[in-house]
């Protein structure tokens, strides 16, 4: 009897994605894996799977960065023997929020950006400083280099990653990761609030606490490795 009840539990944990999957089960879209990424979602336990499966599928992609403010151009992909070749790659140019300058990114960190802008970036400057930031300023995202003392590829030859030097709000107060990470005041509060969110949003962050080449920067990217420092 308890043989067959858990062969039962079994058979139903297989056969649940399956149904969802098929569409058997109506499953409200932010809690089904297979429905694309809606970026005004609130993140769930499915959020980091949809946005991995936006990494080989360029279309599901665009279609997760159209439920977000972003402003983009999609760009070809590169040729194959260049030294570090671009697939899936678009210009962000701007979103709710400017940039110092637009820059090339993958589409899985574009719709990272704006999952991390939405629902950490600007509410924790609303609840810090109680208005949005109106201007990411970065230091580049696609460098085509290795990681720094290593023979590894960095995740900046591929564009999956990006440079964060520092914010600016409405009133036209600077906050700066390399001036402000190590006081005690509301800005330090507001980037220790923005660098767990990263952590939150995007595969990798690394900070000021990480090691002296990112004391003056986040540094976040989509590559393989979970890392939270
Ligand atoms: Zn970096």
């Amino acid at each position: 009897m308890r043989r067959s009840l858990l062969l039962m539990m079994v058979f139903a944990l297989l056969a649940l994605p399956v149904a969802v999957y098929r569409q058997w089960l109506d499953v409200p879209p932010r809690w089904n894996p297979w429905a694309p990424l809606d970026i005004t979602e609130t993140p769930n336990l499915l959020t980091s799977f949809k946005l991995w499966r936006l990494q080989d599928d360029p279309a599901l992609c665009r279609q997760a960065l159209d439920t977000s403010p972003l402003r983009y151009l999609p760009l070809p992909d590169s040729s194959a023997d260049a030294d570090c070749p671009l697939e899936n790659v678009l210009r962000v140019q701007a979103s709710e929020l400017k940039f110092n300058s637009s820059f090339v990114a993958t589409c899985p960190l574009a719709a990272a950006f704006a999952l991390f802008e939405r629902h950490h970036l600007q509410p924790a400057a609303q609840a810090v400083f109680g208005q949005p930031v109106t201007l990411v300023e970065h230091v580049g995202s696609f460098a085509c280099r290795n990681v720094a003392g290593s023979q590894r590829r960095s995740q900046h030859a591929s564009a999956n990653a990006l440079d964060i030097v520092g914010f600016r709000l409405r009133d036209g107060q600077r906050i700066s990761v390399l001036r402000d990470w190590t006081t005690d005041g509301d800005e330090a509060r507001f980037l220790r609030q923005v660098h767990e969110g990263a952590c939150a949003s995007f595969n990798s962050t690394l900070g000021p606490d990480y090691n002296a080449a990112h004391r003056d920067h986040f540094h976040v990217d989509m590559g393989l490795y979970r890392m939270c420092r």
